[in-house]
């Protein structure tokens, strides 16, 4: 017998066939004679939908209603899976955030779990019943329920199993698991049967949003393993997991696509201390998100400062850009729309030279240009041009063995 957490994401419980079918599949489960706990979300699009509502009934909608609101469609869900198991003749009860126990700090809309009382559930389990939590949610020391920010069910599972020491925590979702590259657009991507918590982190940074990345944060600090997996067949998923020695073996793990960035051009400011310094201030103060930098070599006292940040952001950048120019003494900004960012992403980088130097062979050989490059641990991200991104993901993947192993 284990003690096994399930998530199930928005479009795994996307109308009632599809729930009663996660009914079965829990049933399966239980039948094995496992404990289990069910976190569910809102069924897909249902969140959004909340939020336009909101929008609709008034232009800047209270953040305590809005989290009165959100939390319905988790709840929603929740209670259809129970009602769902009652009905293949399974004991099982329906719990809210509050209910299973999951109080946060005050902040409403992205909330931070700060405990998780297990009584309850544990109590349940006792008796034999199967608990399905609403995700997504908790209670202040108020008595309000709160959110935890979006796409937080993959935290409510990853908190529930390290409250609960579960032995296995299982993020169903509508995608195999954690793949080489997107397999949309490099068809000989492959499943990785496991990842670091790391290189799933950096993979999410770099545009192959599987999970959110909070979670994964979580999951490394309390070291809570878990597999992302499919709920539409049975297929092993991926498991995610602390780093081991033989992980290194393999440089790179996989390969991301990030189209959502422009790259931003300061021209002509002057080259002194205190340049850099204004202009990332203002881009801080205007809450840009702010990714690669690369500032020239300044010549007759001027330089460049070249930075990429995410496309919603560009107005932003712009406007909050204006103002400081006069003080780095002129300068003009351009914003370059048709760039994408590569990654290449794996721990192994840690112990093995030259990954940079096939990286930028293979794009090369390709004919393909490098307009900026940044370097982590265990990470290396070049933007290139948009048009030319998908090649280059294709010929990165195959330059580091990928396509073959
Ligand atoms: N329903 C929430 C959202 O759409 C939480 C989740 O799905 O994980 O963000
Ligand atoms: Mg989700």
């Amino acid at each position: 017998m284990a003690r096994i957490v399930q998530k199930y994401g928005g479009t795994s419980v996307g109308d009632v066939e599809r729930i009663k079918k996660v009914a079965e599949r829990v049933k399966a489960t239980r039948d094995e004679g496992n404990e289990l706990v069910v976190v569910v979300s809102a069924r897909a699009g249902v969140t959004n939908e909340l939020i336009a509502r909101a929008k609709a009934v008034c232009a800047e909608p209270s953040e305590r209603e809005l989290d009165q609101l959100l939390s319905i469609g988790e709840q929603e869900t929740c209670a259809l899976t129970a009602m769902a198991l009652h009905g293949l003749g399974v004991k099982a009860v329906s719990y809210t955030g509050a209910q299973a126990g999951i109080f946060t700090d005050k902040v409403h809309t992205k909330a931070r779990i700060q405990t998780i009382d297990a009584k309850p559930i544990e109590n349940d389990l006792k008796q034999g019943r199967v608990v399905i939590v609403a995700g997504f949610q908790g209670i202040n020391e108020e008595g309000n329920v709160t959110t935890l920010g979006r796409g937080a069910s993959d935290l409510s599972a990853v908190a529930l199993s390290a409250a609960l020491k579960a032995d296995k925590c299982e993020i169903y979702t509508d995608v195999d698991g954690v793949y080489t590259a997107d397999p949309r657009v490099v068809k000989n991507a492959r499943k990785l049967a496991e990842l670091s918590y790391d290189e799933m982190l950096e993979l999410a940074s770099s545009g192959s949003k599987v999970m959110q990345s909070r979670s994964v944060e979580f999951a490394k600090k309390f070291g809570v393993v878990f597999e992302v997996r499919s709920s539409f067949n049975h297929n092993p998923g991926t498991i995610v997991k602390e780093e081991v020695a033989y992980m290194e073996k393999v440089v790179v793990r996989g390969v991301a696509v990030d189209k959502d960035q422009v790259k931003v051009i300061v021209s002509n400011i002057v080259d002194k201390p205190g340049s850099a310094a204004k202009v990332f201030r203002a881009l801080a103060d205007a809450t840009v998100m702010v990714d690669m930098i690369v500032q020239n070599v300044g010549r007759h006292g001027v330089a460049n400062l070249t930075f990429t940040v995410p496309q919603t952001d560009t107005q932003r950048a712009v406007k909050a850009l204006e103002p400081v120019l006069a003080e780095v003494g002129g300068g003009q900004v351009a914003v370059h729309e048709n760039i994408a960012k590569l990654s290449v992403v794996g721990v192994g980088m840690k112990s093995h030279s030259g990954v940079a130097a096939t990286l930028f062979q293979s794009l090369a050989a390709a004919n393909i240009n490098i307009e900026l490059i940044t370097t982590s641990e265990i990470k290396i991200s070049v933007v290139v041009d948009r048009d030319r991104v998908d090649e280059a993901a294709r010929v990165a993947h195959a330059a580091f063995g990928l396509d073959t192993l």
